[in-house]
């Protein structure tokens, strides 16, 4: 299939490896952080670290939609579907993500929630023109790629006067997480690791472009190399990535320029900005309150927006104690670290929010039986 086949090429992934070989220094560290889930995806399933020589370390970040939604923000969920008798309209993976009390959407919908499985923003839409009668509230999660269908989604809500539809918004962004790891003393609880360059966001940077990513290599002289999700993506930029390194540079490169261009989708941002303005604060699973990270829909649009129409208000709830996702969302931890990961902790019973969507680092690490890793020690 094009695009894909020749980005999964065992025989050219091979030849990047001997190409990393060759490149990297006896003695150098070499820590780089995938921020996306869908790299981590891709790192588990093919086995890239296996490719790379032992002082290439390769650190999963936070950046996987369902595994930093605070469990407080699923309490806000499952509270419109079980109090104010709403139809919950939500994306597959945030069903199983577990929430206070034991529950999850999915367990919620088995005691009375209607909470509906939608595949795009445009099924909520038609299951509001479908139920006039009913409150229809479309949970909206994840980072900049999933963002534009929820602005176009308020945008049609409004041209069409659909009074009885809203959103529960708990978009994040990419750019103010990196920020944040990088340098919050808040986060540094689970301790730091030290970072090298990172691996930035494949469908995240199509829609924001490589621009934002600049500060990051001017301001704190940390290496970025733009990568697609496929496995010749990523060790092309590991390759990119150990080059800077070794001639001391700090700069935006794109590997996926297929893609990616350096001021991405104007349309997409414009509607976003349209629609969206910047929260104070947000609580991230992992990274606690990060400023300016997320969005919330705009006055102008406020009628749209769930937390106004039911009055909610966010009520922070600390994960399970044996649960080691934050450690693990800041990098600082690995699963296999996780004392009930593969035991108590599977896909099929998830106990914290990385065991459940296949871009979280449990997930991945489970279903690719990565479970010895020897990055790290
Ligand atoms: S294995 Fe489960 S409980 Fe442990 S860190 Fe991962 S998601 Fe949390």
């Amino acid at each position: 299939m094009k695009f894909i086949d020749e980005f999964r090429d065992g025989a050219v992934a091979k030849t990047l490896a001997d190409k990393i070989a060759l490149q990297v220094q006896t003695g150098q560290r070499y820590c780089f952080m995938e921020f996306c889930g869908g790299h981590t995806h891709a790192i588990s399933r093919y086995g890239l670290t296996d490719l790379l020589p032992p002082n290439v370390q390769m650190v999963h970040g936070p950046g996987c939609p369902v595994c930093v939604l605070p469990i407080g923000r699923i309490d806000m969920a499952i509270g419109l579907a079980l109090l104010n008798k709403v139809i919950l309209c939500t994306y597959g993976d945030t069903l199983r993500v577990p929430a206070s009390k034991g529950l999850s959407l999915q367990k919620a919908r088995a005691h009375g929630g209607d909470i509906r499985m939608v595949y795009s923003t445009l099924d909520a839409l038609q299951v509001a023109r479908d139920n006039p009668q009913r409150e229809v509230v479309f949970f909206a999660i994840g980072f900049e790629t999933t963002t534009p269908p929820t602005a176009l989604a308020i945008l049609q809500a409004h041209r069409e006067s659909l009074a009885n539809f809203s959103v529960l918004c708990c978009h994040v962004l990419t750019p103010a997480a990196i920020t944040h790891i990088l340098e919050s003393p808040e986060v540094r609880q689970w301790g730091t690791v030290p970072l090298d360059g990172f691996i930035g966001p494949a469908h995240v940077s199509t829609v924001i472009g490589s621009r934002p990513y600049e500060c990051f290599a001017e301001k704190y002289q940390k290496p970025v190399v733009i990568a697609g999700f496929e496995p010749l993506d990523v060790m092309q930029a590991v390759l990119m990535l150990v080059r800077q390194v070794n001639e001391g540079r700090s700069e935006v490169e794109n590997e996926f320029t297929r893609a990616v261009s350096r001021d991405g989708n104007q349309k997409a941002q414009s509607r976003m900005a349209e629609v969206f303005e910047l929260r104070a604060e947000f609580e991230w699973r992992g990274l606690s309150m990060v400023p300016q990270s997320a969005l919330m829909i705009r006055e102008g649009y406020g009628t749209f927006d769930a937390e106004r129409r039911f009055n909610l208000v966010y009520e922070s709830v600390p994960d399970n104690k044996a649960c080691e996702c934050g450690a693990i969302l800041r990098g600082v931890k690995r699963p296999s670290d996780c004392k009930i990961f593969g035991t108590v902790c599977t896909p099929e019973n998830p106990i914290g929010s990385c065991m459940v969507s296949s871009e979280g680092a449990c997930a991945a690490h489970y279903s690719y039986g990565r479970f010895k890793d020897t990055t790290h020690e």
